[in-house]
């Protein structure tokens, strides 16, 4: 982490996650980078910390994932839990269980040193015109401006550089994450739990071991009142019949994108490219978002270090990012199916292995 040394640069990066640091990093290739980012570093994301296969496949070429921040068990597979129903349908598909401050960390050191990486510097604002972008930063209460050829917009599930481009925001889903005591062992399962008891505005909640801790989740559809008290009914319904969970030992709320239409994924505008969730890449159906943070910022470091004019970026991007983005619309017409009553009975009367199936496809 360093502080900002110039007044231009080839590229600036509005957020460290996964896709702004891939983006990066290819960026790099192209010129000057600075990487900021509006938390201070190394940053803690509210995370289940589950690596899909697509992201271990994306992440190959950049080395093995660290073993030191693989948490036990290794990996959890999940499984499709009706409570109220008393049904459970485990699945095939295996997630790699990380320590998720670990996993960014190590990305972070993937990158070159050309890269200047910033943090407690938020991105406040920005110009652009045809030759260049003037962005606006803001770090322990003062502001500058610092230009670059291509801004890339990598600041999350709120990002205000797509706030700013005026391209319509999606909403997002109110997530609340406790790290729960064991006093025994969990089974080895990622437990995705639908309950009718909590109301309508609770979309599902999770359970899944991290070393000797676990984490129990929530996720709330968009302006859900009383989240907290909610997360303590499920705690409270969870403990009754899962004696091992002990006390929490630390709550955190965050965001995370409520993907409804297709017009919900941007991928950028003039001079300003969006990935990972900025941009609105992520499975809207399984709430997974690490594998297109990654995919999505490589293409975005691609595209800048590819084009031969600067101004080309975004329309490289766009053609990269199209099957991504089919990808994620496809996902998306599970959903009414999904969070319908019926679709949810439906999922308890069907076979184990359809389920399987069907979920390998979230
Ligand atoms: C509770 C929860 C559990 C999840 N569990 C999983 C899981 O198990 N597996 C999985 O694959 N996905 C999971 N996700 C989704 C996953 O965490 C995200 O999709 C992924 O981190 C998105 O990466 P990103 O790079 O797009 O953005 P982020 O990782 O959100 O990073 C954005 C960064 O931008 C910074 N920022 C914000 N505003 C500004 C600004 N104005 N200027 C500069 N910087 C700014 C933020 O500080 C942040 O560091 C979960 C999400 C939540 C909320």
């Amino acid at each position: 982490v360093t502080t900002i040394s110039r007044a231009s640069y080839d590229t600036i990066v509005a957020g460290a996650g996964p896709a702004g640091i891939l983006a990066a990093y290819h960026a790099a290739e192209r010129g000057s980078v600075l990487l900021v980012d509006a938390a201070s570093l190394p940053r803690d994301k509210s995370c289940g910390g589950m690596i899909h296969e697509l992201t271990r496949d994306a992440l190959a070429p950049y080395g093995a994932i660290p073993t030191d921040i693989v948490l036990a068990p290794e990996y959890v597979n999940f499984r499709y839990v009706d409570w109220d129903r008393g049904i459970r349908k485990p699945t095939t598909l295996a997630f790699l269980n990380v320590d998720r401050a670990g996993f960014d960390a190590w990305l972070v050191s993937l990158l070159p040193d050309t890269v200047e990486v910033v943090g407690s510097t938020a991105v406040t604002g920005f110009e652009q015109d045809a030759s260049s972008v003037r962005v606006t930063l803001k770090s322990n209460g003062a502001e500058s401006i610092v230009e670059c050829t291509t801004l890339v917009g990598a600041d999350g599930a709120r990002s205000a550089v797509r706030r700013a481009l005026n391209v319509g925001t999606a909403s997002s889903y109110v997530t609340l994450q406790d790290y729960v005591e064991l006093s025994g062992e969990l089974e080895p399962f990622f437990d995705c739990i639908y309950d009718r008891s909590i109301g309508d505005s609770f979309g599902y909640g999770y359970v899944m071991p991290k070393g000797g801790l676990a984490i129990v989740g929530s996720v709330f559809y968009p302006k859900t009142k009383h989240p907290w008290e909610k997360q303590d009914q499920l705690l409270e319904i969870l403990r009754a019949a899962m004696p091992q969970l002990g006390k929490s030992v630390k709550r955190e709320a965050c965001a995370a994108l409520y993907l409804r239409s297709p017009g919900d994924i941007v991928p950028g505008v003039g001079r300003v490219l969006l990935a990972g969730e900025a941009g609105g890449f992520m499975s809207p159906s399984s709430g997974e978002g690490i594998s297109y943070a990654v995919r999505s910022g490589i293409l975005a470091g691609k595209a800048i270090a590819g084009a031969a004019d600067p101004a080309d970026a975004l329309s490289a991007y766009e053609r990269a990012t199209s099957p991504l983005r089919r990808d994620i619309v496809r996902r998306m017409r599970w959903l009414p199916f999904m969070e319908s009553r019926a679709g949810k009975y439906l999922a308890g009367l069907t076979p184990t292995w359809i389920v399987s199936r069907i979920t390998e496809g979230l």
